[in-house]
């Protein structure tokens, strides 16, 4: 644990070091969960979004994209659910003062015994070698299979105590289980409440006519508010997707996760509007497709897990999670959601207008059931950012800090350095970052030995580094140093751009697993 908790203050202090991320008004200590993306972040930030962007709209030729408002007219919470539902279970621990999520204090827990598991798993598989079956050991060894059962009925227990709203139960489960506050121990806890997650604000003037609105919790009902007016002036025929990515505000309970979890943050919602009785072929679709997204970027199969739901929102009939192994473990990244005619369907009865869809194969109308998928730009930058960072053992004994970020999603995609401050080679470099600024984000460093150079870049993240050195002056070439192999190769000059673009091109990232 202490190990997981160090690799995770490193990610946060490199995040400041490095110009990603810094807290928000740190002038005045900042701002509880809310962050600012600094100038290397809001590149990574964008890289990320039009990966998404690209991958969902560009190559989709039945997915459009939209922008609509953060304030949206008050009766969409109403007719959506989040004024009445958009709640949290909270228990306050009496001694400590402090609050927490009822159901995230009992996952934490679930998440102990799956850790014991690994444990075991990992023991085996160094004692068997090569011949070992993890299937078939975690199917049979009874250690593993009572920590399996137990985990279960556990997470079992707590979806139907919150599906049926007992709270009382949610905290007898929180007894039962000994949970104690995780910072101080203690176990003497507050009843279960509910704490409804959204922020409101006010619009108008005068405190009379004043109308008191919310800020957005999520993305997708600007779209479902939208739904015929892009359908029609779009020509859209089911089945079709609108996305969007966006700001989105939750009064979380506990934000203590740097931007895991914030109380400002940005979506990236895609729903799918189908044929109603499709929507399990659909779901099968998206949380594959979505999956295959992800490891394109190429973090490691072995990070990733789907989390199929138990506990149901309000307005879905099945639902998956992709999970992410952040530096705390296993976390939800992206939500799947079959959402029925749910949306839809509210909107019609509280608008009192038709949202239907008439289907000319069918020639019928209906309301056209929703596929979503729904993933936070912050958690994906978090997730991107804390599997980058490693530290290296080199060969000399020495080690290097390096952020190997996917080379596509870098915010400088080269960095072109001088060897010496003289004799014309700062005059080469900038030659060369004066013509490859128009395809990318280059950035020109001359200050310090090279070596040190190097390794500020590493840890910057930069995948390339073109070095200028005399022989450029005789022939035209340098030498293209790579981040990760720290490979170095002798090129010309005029085959730069080349190179580096097809390292950095959406499509051959994208093209990865098809
Ligand atoms: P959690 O259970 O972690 O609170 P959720 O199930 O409420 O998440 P959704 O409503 O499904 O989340 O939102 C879709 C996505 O938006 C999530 O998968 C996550 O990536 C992101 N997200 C949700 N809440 C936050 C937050 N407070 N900060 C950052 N990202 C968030």
């Amino acid at each position: 644990m202490a190990n997981q908790d160090d690799q995770f203050k490193k990610v946060i202090s490199h995040a400041k070091e490095y110009g990603y991320i810094f807290p928000s008004s740190e002038i005045y200590d900042g701002l509880s969960a809310v962050y600012d993306y600094a100038q290397n972040g809001a590149e990574l930030k964008k890289n990320i979004r039009d990966y998404w962007w690209k991958a969902m709209v560009q190559m989709h030729d039945n997915i459009v994209g939209i922008d609509a408002s953060i304030l949206m007219h008050p009766t969409t919470w109403k007719a959506s659910g989040h004024v009445d539902a958009f709640n949290d279970p909270l228990i306050d621990n009496k001694d400590s003062k402090k609050r927490y999520r009822a159901d995230v204090l009992v996952e934490d827990y679930v998440a102990k015994i799956e850790a014991k598991i690994d444990k075991e798993v990992a023991k085996a598989e160094k004692r068997f070698g090569d011949a070992f079956d993890k299937e078939q050991f975690v199917a049979t060894n009874p250690r593993v299979v009572k920590y399996t059962e137990q985990a279960q009925a556990i997470l079992k227990r707590l979806g139907q105590s919150l599906e049926k709203e007992d709270l009382a139960d949610v905290k007898a489960l929180i007894e039962e289980l000994e949970i104690a506050d995780p910072d101080t121990g203690s176990k003497n806890w507050t009843e279960v409440k509910q704490f409804n997650l959204m922020f409101g604000t006010k619009l108008g003037a005068s405190a009379d006519s004043a109308m008191d609105l919310y800020l957005r919790p999520e993305t997708a009902q600007g779209i479902f508010v939208n739904f015929l007016n892009v359908q029609k002036t779009g020509r859209m025929k089911i089945p079709f997707g609108i996305a969007q990515t966006g700001k989105a505000f939750r009064n979380e309970i506990v934000a203590r996760q740097f931007i895991f979890r914030m109380r400002e943050f940005e979506q990236m919602e895609m729903q799918f509007f189908i044929k109603p009785g499709t929507q399990k072929e659909w779901y099968d679709y998206w949380k594959e497709t979505r999956l295959k997204w992800h490891l394109s970027l190429g973090m490691g199969e072995d990070n990733y897990r789907f989390h199929d739901h138990e506990k149901l929102a309000h307005y879905a009939d099945a639902a998956s999670d992709i999970e992410f192994k952040f530096p705390f473990g296993f976390k939800e990244l992206e939500g799947i959601h079959s959402r029925t005619d749910f949306d839809l369907a509210q909107h019609e009865k509280f608008s009192n207008k038709k949202l239907q869809y008439f289907d000319p194969e069918e020639n019928k109308s209906y309301v056209p059931y929703v596929l979503e998928t729904s993933i936070g730009l912050d958690r994906m930058f978090l997730a991107v950012f804390s599997n980058s960072l490693q530290e290296e053992e080199l060969e000399n004994g020495s080690t290097r800090t390096v952020l190997k970020l996917p080379a596509v999603l870098a915010p400088t995609k080269v960095a072109i350095l001088p060897l010496v401050k003289k004799d014309g080679l700062p005059e080469v470099a900038k030659e060369i970052f004066e013509e490859l600024k128009w395809d990318f984000n280059v950035t020109y460093d001359e200050k310090d030995a090279v070596g040190r150079r190097y390794r500020r870049q590493d840890a910057a993240g930069t995948p390339f580094c073109v070095t200028v050195d005399h022989d450029t002056l005789e022939d035209q070439t340098v030498t293209i140093r790579h981040r990760d192999t720290m490979e170095q190769k002798r090129v010309k000059i005029t085959e730069l751009r080349d190179l580096v673009k097809e390292e950095v091109d959406v499509r051959n990232w994208l093209m990865k697993v098809k």
